[in-house]
């Protein structure tokens, strides 16, 4: 769970019960500021003078607020829409593709007026009847430590158990899904556990939940009936790789259960990085031992303009051949829906 240092609420915020509720829990502990905006102005309240304080204060820093633009973003190819619950993540992974998107905002922000939320998502789905309609509650946060205090996924998970024509999607590296077990989803909500390696998280994801305790949460979640999958990314080449990774797909074998209603999906994703988010991870993390030597990858071109550092062709085959034939063995009810 998100503990923060500090608690910004913006102005009207309190007229909504998740504000009173969050300020009613944080505000003895004499730990955490309070802070009542008088103003929208967010980052005079984040100190630091360099981006690396501004980035480790503003990750400790909670914004309790409301979604004011309704219109959703879209979130091709994956979903149709943006659900807008939570932007930003307490976590420091380095390769935290926030790291460039929310550069200058890497406080974490929840939207209070959740009611207006799934009104608004109820037009679009309405928009596009008979039609399924997709939305992607991770695409710019990590939803779930927050959620002890917000209860958003509760009620976003029970608003698409009740509607047939919309399914609802995120992913997490975190562990705190325990009130989201006995809720009525109806298999209308996929929940994707973002997994890697024990010493790829130890060295690259600080401050995210350890490896066994998201598996052990994806198996209550399997459990649960709900739609489960797995986003093994990035994957690295290092000595032991393979062992390493086996181990992990082993471990989910051994304990996802038999009878799984839906298949386990599982999306792998290689190491890649732009000039531009190599730039920036450097600035963040100084020290860091992420491997982003081009002289060692392979340059793509993307489709918006900017290419990306990928492995080269030899490693890239590798891995596509490793993990389709380690999946494939190890799993009978699965889907793998890409290699990259
Ligand atoms: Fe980014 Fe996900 Fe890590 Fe949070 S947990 S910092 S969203 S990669």
């Amino acid at each position: 769970m998100f503990i923060p240092k500090r608690i910004l609420f913006e102005k009207d915020s309190l007229d909504y019960d998740m504000a009173k509720e969050i300020l009613a829990k944080f505000k003895d502990k004499a730990e955490i500021e309070i802070i009542n905006l008088t103003s929208n102005k967010i980052k005079q309240h984040i100190p630091g003078e360099d981006l690396l304080t501004q980035y480790r204060e503003g990750k400790k820093t909670l914004v309790v607020g409301t979604k004011k633009s309704l219109k959703f973003q879209s979130c091709k190819p994956s979903a149709h829409y943006q659900l807008p619950l939570v932007s930003g993540c307490m976590g420091q992974c380095e390769y935290c593709y926030l790291n460039t998107q929310l550069g200058d905002k890497p406080f974490v922000k929840i939207h209070v007026n959740i009611d207006e939320i799934l009104n608004q998502a109820e037009k679009y789905i309405d928009e596009r009847l008979l039609e399924i309609t997709i939305f992607e509650g991770a695409a710019t946060s990590d939803p779930i430590p927050v959620e002890p205090y917000t209860h958003s996924l509760e009620k976003t998970i029970e608003f698409f158990g009740r509607n047939k024509n919309a399914r609802f999607r995120f992913v997490t590296k975190y562990n705190d899904i325990d009130s989201l077990l006995n809720l009525e989803h109806n298999g209308h909500t996929e929940i994707r556990f973002s997994l890697n390696t024990a010493s790829i998280i130890k060295q690259y994801e600080h401050a995210t939940a350890s490896s066994i305790n998201r598996i052990e949460a994806s198996i209550k979640v399997a459990e649960a009936g709900y739609p489960t999958g797995f986003l093994i990314a990035p994957v690295f080449i290092y000595p032991n790789w393979k062992e390493e990774y086996h181990d992990l797909l082993m471990e989910l074998r051994n304990r996802l259960p038999e009878d799984l209603k839906f298949p386990v999906t599982f999306e792998v994703i290689s190491h890649r990085y732009t000039t531009v988010a190599k730039n920036r991870i450097l600035q963040i993390f100084p020290e860091s031992g992420l491997p982003m030597k081009d002289e060692d990858r392979k340059y793509k071109y993307g489709q918006f303009g900017y290419g990306k550092y990928v492995y080269p062709k030899e490693s890239m085959e590798e891995i596509k051949e490793f993990f389709g034939k380690e999946i494939e063995e190890l799993f009978s009810n699965k889907e793998v829906k890409y290699i990259i």
